[in-house]
């Protein structure tokens, strides 16, 4: 049986662990033949192991227990034969047989009760685990193996009954366990501490073999390995992303060799969408370089989800000025009728760093360093506290979390985790916010910074002038760091997915829409009439709760800042007015016929 399970506490029992049980009958063999006595010093001992003075000295020392230098000779026979590879049956011959003295395959109680705490002894030394069993316990013991077995404590025990009592003792135990369960069985042992399983590694998919392989990435943690995929994952129905359908074996061999300076390769970008079937785009970028090392793949991606925009043809513009915008006076009072809170966030990333999915603990840490003199330099409305993920106490993260203004620990069913954007979680992430909580920023989570603008009713001029400021904070601290922004004329801001690019902007009212709510299709046909997108009160794919609608620019790539929130007023200025109408009597009729005017 071996205890190979086991960990040795005694290195100078690691070489038994080798032994097969044959090995471990002729040493005790050799005992008997050499003849030795029952204690052994270091010279006998080294004549039972032909000469080997060292490995002598080292039993010796294993065993020695205030016995000047003379150790149990049966003890540490049957010690190695616990150690060995030998069965439960054989591990008990062998102690069986070592004190069957006078080898007429049977042995009185007395002989018995010395076996097992000799046999207790040995096995004890060799794992290091457990305490002797005191002598009264052992007799306990025999007493009743005696009973089992049907014998008086007068008579003597045959080999063939000493092993079947302990089959027995071990029917109904972990039988692969032999002798080592055995003797756990009889309490003579501690089990062994439980070896924790090894949790399996993120980033791969639990029910379903993509073909990608561990085959070690500088980036790997703990808790996250990369996969490396030798050719085209196939593919099932479940898959939906853009990276799924564009992503053809041909073009997969040509990318296949390419990696960014970072490290970046084509399987790093597409694990996530090959472990997490269900994702609509199915790629990450590991850093800046990635949007063009592996644009042949990413820019139908880009296409697919922004509308065909074509980062080789156009050119994505930026407007981060507020007196752009165009709100009234009369659209600031309506908008604060119908509108219970604002919001307009947006991702920024630092030029020179790789993204989440390709970052390591250093230059994650090294961003956050970066982010935290920026919020540091904040001043006015903006000034505020940055509260690191790792270090937030329990009433602080309550608080923020009720507020939502905390992010989710990554699931396995979002991009995050299996793109690796989720290691070392909580490490280097954090957020920010202002001291009235109108201005906010996570810190490595999807992308190094998004940034959150947020008000009460429905002054969006207000709330953009205030993402502004915090984009432009951003931007000039970022600078100061000797870093730029991750922004090209082509594909504007960049991040971590290919949907969040260009402005990466979202701006959102949370608005009571009572008559729309009543016909969700006509509130969709009304949204898409006009660019917009409507989602639940609890962000994405939630329902809406007291027909307050969050609604917001569907667009993020081919129009300016400035022109996708004006898109979003403009959009609602007419939605409100086509709430009014139903209000006033009109029909769903009446409000398609108007749509398509
Ligand atoms: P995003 O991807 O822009 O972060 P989500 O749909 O994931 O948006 O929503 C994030 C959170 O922001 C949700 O809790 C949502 O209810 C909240 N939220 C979105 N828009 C508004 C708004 N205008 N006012 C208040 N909270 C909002
Ligand atoms: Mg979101």
């Amino acid at each position: 049986m071996g205890a190979s399970s086991s960990s040795l506490a005694v290195d100078s029992f690691k070489r038994v662990e080798e032994w097969t049980s044959g090995e471990a009958r002729d040493l005790l063999q050799s005992y008997k033949d050499l003849d030795l006595d029952f204690g052994l010093d270091a010279a006998s001992l080294s004549t039972l192991l032909k000469g080997d003075d060292e490995w002598a000295g080292q039993l010796i020392a294993a065993f020695e227990n205030g016995s000047g230098g003379v150790i149990n000779a049966l003890s540490l026979i049957t010690g190695a034969a616990f150690v060995a590879k030998t069965s439960a049956v054989d591990a008990s011959e062998i102690v069986f047989d070592a004190f069957d003295f006078d080898e007429t395959s049977l042995i009185s109680y007395d002989e018995m009760v010395i076996a097992i705490i000799s046999a207790a002894r040995g096995a004890i030394v060799a794992t290091g685990r457990g305490t002797e069993p005191g002598d009264a316990k052992v007799e306990a013991m025999v007493a009743d193996a005696f009973t089992k077995i049907g014998k008086s404590p007068s008579d003597q025990v045959s080999r063939g009954e000493f092993s079947q009592w302990v089959a027995d003792v071990l029917d109904g135990q972990d039988s692969d366990g032999g002798l080592e369960a055995a003797m756990v069985a009889f309490g003579l042992l501690e089990a062994a501490a439980k070896q924790e399983a090894p949790k399996p590694k993120l980033g791969r998919n639990a029910d379903w073999d993509s073909g990608g392989v561990a085959a070690g990435d500088a980036k790997d943690s703990e808790d996250f390995e990369y996969l490396s995929y030798a050719r085209l994952p196939k593919f099932t129905e479940g898959h939906r992303s853009l990276m799924a359908k564009h992503l053809s074996e041909e073009l997969f061999a040509k990318l296949s060799g390419t990696k960014t300076a970072s490290g970046y390769t084509l399987s790093n970008a597409i694990q996530t969408g090959t472990e997490t079937p269900h994702l609509g785009v199915g790629l990450t970028a590991g850093d800046e370089e990635c949007y063009e090392a592996f644009a042949e793949i990413i820019n139908p991606i880009i296409a697919g989800w922004h509308g065909g925009y074509d980062p080789t043809t156009m050119k994505h513009p930026t407007d981060l000025e507020p007196e752009n915008l165009s709100f009234s006076d009369a659209q600031r009072a309506s908008f604060n009728s119908y509108v219970a809170s604002t919001r307009i966030r947006a991702a920024r990333n630092i030029r020179g760093k790789p993204l989440p999915p390709g970052s390591t603990r250093e230059s994650a840490a090294a961003v956050e360093g970066i982010l935290k003199t920026t919020f540091e330099g904040l001043e006015g409305d903006l000034k505020g506290t940055y509260y690191p993920l790792g270090g937030m106490d329990a009433a602080t993260e309550a608080d923020l979390q009720s507020q939502g203004f905390l992010f989710q620990k990554p699931k396995t069913t979002n991009l995050l985790t299996n793109a690796g954007a989720a290691r070392f979680w909580p490490e280097s992430r954090g957020i920010f916010h202002n001291d009235n909580k109108t201005a906010l920023a996570w810190c490595n989570e999807e992308d190094h910074c998004r940034i959150i603008s947020m008000g009460q009713g429905g002054d969006v001029k207000d709330v953009f002038a205030r993402f502004c400021a915090l984009s432009n904070a951003v931007k000039v601290s970022a600078e100061g760091s000797g870093a730029a922004l991750m922004w090209n004329e082509t594909h504007g801001f960049l991040g971590s997915c290919p949907s969040n690019i260009g402005t990466g902007l979202r701006g959102s009212v949370m608005i009571k829409l009572p008559q729309l709510n009543e016909n969700i299709e006509l509130l969709e046909k009304v949204c898409d009439a006009f660019d917009l997108q409507p989602r639940g009160s609890a962000g994405e794919h939630s329902a809406a709760v007291g027909a307050k609608w969050d609604i917001s620019n569907k667009q993020r790539i081919g129009f300016s800042e400035v022109q996708l929130v004006q898109k979003m007023i403009d959009g609602i200025t007419k939605i409100i007015a086509i709430e009014e109408k139903l209000a006033g009597g009109a029909t769903a009729a009446d409000i398609e016929a108007s749509l398509a005017a």
